[in-house]
């Protein structure tokens, strides 16, 4: 057999090699940006025609190259950004490794005219096929303006690879929309078909967001704020009530660097997890900044995907970062967070290490047993998680309440001191009182507070049972007489699918067959008045619907379900005792405002509100 290998021609290693890096028009666009971002542009025009299979133009303000780069810049492997391998993990810069303009050069025609602040007549190229047509002085503006035309017009596989016009606008759009939100410190113009469609002027991360995708966002989104030794995370979160049904405004940022990580947005979600419905998604905008040692940019041809040194640290700083954001929030209705400064005292210390945030809820507590010898549950402190300026905002000033009495006539309910100084003390007065059966009415210093019975037990129940999952020490009571239930077949096989978390949360069950069970333990704080058949078709029901588009694992669904239906109902009357034991249960938890599937648990009816009313 004669020999059979060869070494392919230049043009078509170069056509493979460019397939690489451009895909498709938004690939161009993307690399163009980059280039000019890298050659410090502060004003970006950006031209299309035809969704860019006519036209890509990119005009920059920047440094401009010389009459030799100009001609350079289109060989492969030229870089004006590292020079040895040992760069690669000090990359500041978007492009390195000179593939772009090569890649562009080899499947279209590159016309380029640039300038640098030096010299007083720039130089401009064109290069089709990776052919050098011409090089002739010109006169332009300092910078570079680079037309990319007939793109893949020598690939016509590639070429009829491409989407409808309207999808590659689509995606046109996105690379600007990420470039800009990286840099809403660079002016940018968009024109599409000779018609101007956006401009981006220079302004702060908030407003570039507006600008992008509406001035509703200015409501939409609470600040974060975290930095540690190794990242700097900031940026915004969606508030949760804007979740949508698609994962549509995610963005993540490492050094200003667009990037797609599926292990990061799981932590920003993860952060979410108990505030937004299963199907829904956040939107968040967040930066990280970081030494480039800590960072592979080099793991993949298009640099959208990069690998940290250490990525599971790396999670959880954003997790935890988010957390703060979204607690911050929750726990101060109402509050402006245009006023960034009102977050600083609850930002963690650099000096305190990270640390995922746990839950406080005690998970012995019912406030439904009224039980003389229980102790007053270590609820940790309302005031110690928040800042006292904040809370100030919601309730009376220490200084304004009695101090609790002490002796036989201290209700049973003082179970929070800090809660119950919090809440209007009108001498011996009611504080609570209910509404319809349904609502818990309190008064509070900024005016009432009116709290969704069933919701609240629903999200108290939710972290207590979360809480007894992860420490796996679930508080179950022995029934005196078993009870046997009989469900379908379709619940019977679901039942036996959860069982393991069911019993993890305290109840006793075993099958008999037959889809027969028998329950001889129930959690150590079911309310008695439940049937268990109902119980258990209930859990079994929730579970099968939160299934549906299921991304939550099964004990995240058991625990979601169980807390739906364990949940104290509408039309129960509650002694006071009771109101007041749920409100400071609900207080304690760490997100009070929200049931497990984003619903809100309770509204503050301001006196500024009540007293419009009375006008
Ligand atoms: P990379 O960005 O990875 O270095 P490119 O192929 O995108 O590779 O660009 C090659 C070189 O051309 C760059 O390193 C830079 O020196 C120069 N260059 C490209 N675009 C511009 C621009 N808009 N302004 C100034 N110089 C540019
Ligand atoms: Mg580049």
């Amino acid at each position: 057999m004669s020999d059979v290998i060869k070494l392919l021609p230049d043009a078509v290693a170069n056509q493979i090699a460019a397939g690489e890096v451009i895909q498709r028009p938004a690939s161009a666009v993307k690399e163009l940006l980059e280039n000019a971002i890298d050659a410090g542009a502060d004003s970006i025009q950006l031209i299309i025609k035809d969704a860019g299979k006519t036209l890509i133009q990119v005009v920059d303000n920047g440094a401009g190259m010389t009459e030799t780069d100009a001609r350079l810049c289109f060989e492969r492997h030229a870089t004006s950004k590292i020079t040895q391998a040992s760069d690669l993990f000090a990359i500041r810069t978007m492009g390195f490794r000179g593939e772009a303009l090569a890649s562009m050069a080899a499947i279209a025609r590159v016309e380029l005219k640039t300038r640098t602040a030096g010299e007083e007549i720039g130089t401009g190229v064109i290069i089709e096929a990776a052919k050098l047509l011409s090089q002739k002085p010109c006169n332009c503006a300092k910078g570079t303006n680079i037309s990319v035309k007939n793109l893949f017009f020598n690939t016509p596989a590639r070429r009829n690879f491409l989407k409808s016009d309207n999808v590659e606008k689509r995606n046109i759009l996105q690379e600007l929309q990420r470039v800009a939100i990286a840099r809403p410190d660079i002016f940018f113009q968009y024109y599409q078909n000779n018609q101007l469609t956006h401009q981006l002027n220079k302004g702060n991360l908030k407003q570039r967001i507006a600008n992008l995708l509406g001035s509703n966002y200015n409501q939409r989104l609470v600040p974060v704020e975290e930095k540690t030794q190794i990242v700097h995370v900031s940026g915004y979160v969606g508030k949760p009530e804007y979740a949508k049904k698609t994962r549509g405004e995610q963005y993540i940022f490492v050094n200003h660097r667009f990037i797609r990580s599926p292990y990061l947005n799981h932590a920003v979600e993860n952060a979410f997890e108990d505030l937004v419905p299963d199907d829904a998604h956040p939107s968040f905008f967040l930066f990280l900044e970081t030494d480039p040692e800590q960072i592979d940019v080099n793991v993949h041809p298009t640099k959208t995907e990069i690998k940290f040194r250490d990525d599971k640290y790396i999670y959880q700083i954003v997790r935890t970062a988010v957390k703060h954001a979204l607690g911050s929030y929750h726990l101060s209705p109402g509050i402006d967070f245009d006023r960034e400064s009102a977050f600083d005292d609850i930002r963690p210390s650099k000096e305190r290490p990270v640390k995922p945030p746990t839950i406080s809820v005690n998970p012995g507590y019912n406030p439904f047993v009224q039980d003389n010898q229980r102790k007053s549950p270590p609820l940790q402190s309302l005031r110690s998680r928040t800042d006292p300026g904040q809370w100030g905002q919601l309730f009376p000033a220490d200084a304004d309440t009695p101090a609790p009495k002490e002796g036989p006539e201290k209700k049973q309910y003082l179970i929070s001191p800090d809660w119950d100084k919090g809440i209007q003390e009108d001498n011996g007065q009611k504080k609570f009182f209910q509404l319809h059966n349904r609502y818990i009415i309190t008064p509070v210093k900024s005016g009432m507070m009116v709290i969704d019975q069933q919701r609240a037990h629903e999200r108290v129940l939710f972290e207590k049972l979360k809480d007894v999952l992860e420490k796996r020490n679930a508080a179950s009571q022995q029934l005196l007489f078993p009870e046997n239930i009989r469900l379908t077949e379709n619940d019977a096989a679901i039942l036996r699918e959860i069982i393991e978390s069911v019993r993890f949360l305290g109840f006793g069950i075993n099958e008999l067959g037959k889809n027969n069970f028998v329950i001889d333990a129930i959690p150590h704080d079911l309310p008695e008045d439940h049937a268990l058949q109902d119980v258990m078709e209930g859990i079994v029901e929730n579970v099968q619907k939160n299934r549906v588009d299921l991304k939550q694992d099964l004990q995240g669904n058991v625990l979601r379900s169980m807390a739906k239906r364990l949940s104290l109902r509408y039309g129960k009357a509650l002694s006071e005792e009771e109101m007041a034991g749920l409100a400071n249960s609900l207080f304690a938890c760490q997100m009070p405002q929200y049931t497990p599937a984003g619903k809100p648990v309770l509204q503050i009816i301001s006196h500024d509100e009540l007293s419009e009313k009375f006008k």
